[in-house]
């Protein structure tokens, strides 16, 4: 669905990350933790391609979603400017969600979120949380702690959140990925499920663990992508399907993939 939604909340969050809220029923009502947006960054042809992001918050009684983004490049500039009242113009909810229906009760859950592919962990947990999950973690790992989005935005969820930065200037000194073991070695609740969503080395390091201790887990793939709808079969990936590769488009039949599916280039 494309609309012209208003802004309601826009502002800085960290060095050079945004929170942009808008007011939008339609897509709020059907959107999923994992789906992304569309936005068209600016009023006129420049930039011509909208920009992907994903969900961060999904409000559905008041209609509004969230995305937190990082400022990178033309289009990122542009919409960092644009002010609270203006409408821009976005499609979604696209995509894949994350596979949530079959989690029980008293499973718990880790999700682990790498700089600014972290965001839809904060929608996902909110997801798990309402449907009863009894404990759910967010590994939140950035470069640094300028980098590091605001703990906040996870804990209000009633999930647990441990921090890891690379240069230890907040939580723990390392990778994010090096917090997960201890994570799900059971306990009251079992095994957890694994959600990811950050920079290709940590999905890949998220996966592999995953895999080699039978852990369930979903990775959220990012690509460059340009239509966002299935048509320009510009973010194609490789998946490993009943035995055989498979060509599939991460705007459409992704960007989430169960962890043993996804072929990585080398
Ligand atoms: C499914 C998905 C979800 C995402 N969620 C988030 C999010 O929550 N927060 C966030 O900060 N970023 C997210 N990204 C990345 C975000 O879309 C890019 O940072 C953004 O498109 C960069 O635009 P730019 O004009 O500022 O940068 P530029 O580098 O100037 O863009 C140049 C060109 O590259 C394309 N491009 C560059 N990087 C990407 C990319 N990763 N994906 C698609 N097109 C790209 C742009 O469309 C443009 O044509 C997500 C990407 C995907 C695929």
């Amino acid at each position: 669905m494309q609309v012209h939604a208003p802004i309601i909340e826009h502002r800085r969050i960290a060095d050079d990350i945004f929170l942009l809220t808008l007011s939008v029923p339609d897509i709020a009502g059907s959107a999923e933790p994992g789906q992304f947006i569309h936005i068209k960054c600016g009023s006129s042809f420049d930039p011509l391609l909208r920009r992907p992001f994903s969900l961060s918050m999904i409000d559905k009684e008041a209609g509004n979603i969230s995305v937190i983004y990082e400022v990178r490049g033309r289009g990122t500039k542009i919409l960092s400017t644009c002010p609270v009242g203006q409408t821009l113009d976005i499609m979604g909810p696209l995509g894949s969600s994350f596979s949530i229906s079959h989690i029980s009760p008293q499973s718990g859950a880790v999700l682990v979120g790498g700089g600014i592919g972290a965001p839809p962990m904060a929608s996902l947990a909110q997801a798990l949380i309402g449907k009863g999950l009894k404990r759910v973690t967010v590994l939140l790992g950035a470069a640094s702690k300028e980098k590091l989005l605001p703990e906040e935005i996870f804990t209000r969820t009633g999930a647990e959140v441990l921090i890891a930065t690379d240069d230890g200037s907040a939580g723990y000194q390392g990778f994010v990925t090096e917090l997960l073991p201890s994570q799900v070695s059971g306990g009251e609740v079992g095994t957890p499920v694994v959600f990811a969503c950050g920079p290709e080395g940590m999905l890949k390091a998220v996966g592999s663990f995953c895999l080699s201790n039978g852990i369930p887990c979903q990775l959220s793939l990012e690509s460059v992508m340009a239509c966002g709808v299935g048509a320009c079969q510009g973010c194609v990936c490789r998946v490993l399907r009943r035995g055989s590769v498979e060509y599939v488009r991460v705007c459409t039949e992704g960007p989430v993939f169960d962890a043993g599916e996804v072929i990585w280039d080398d």
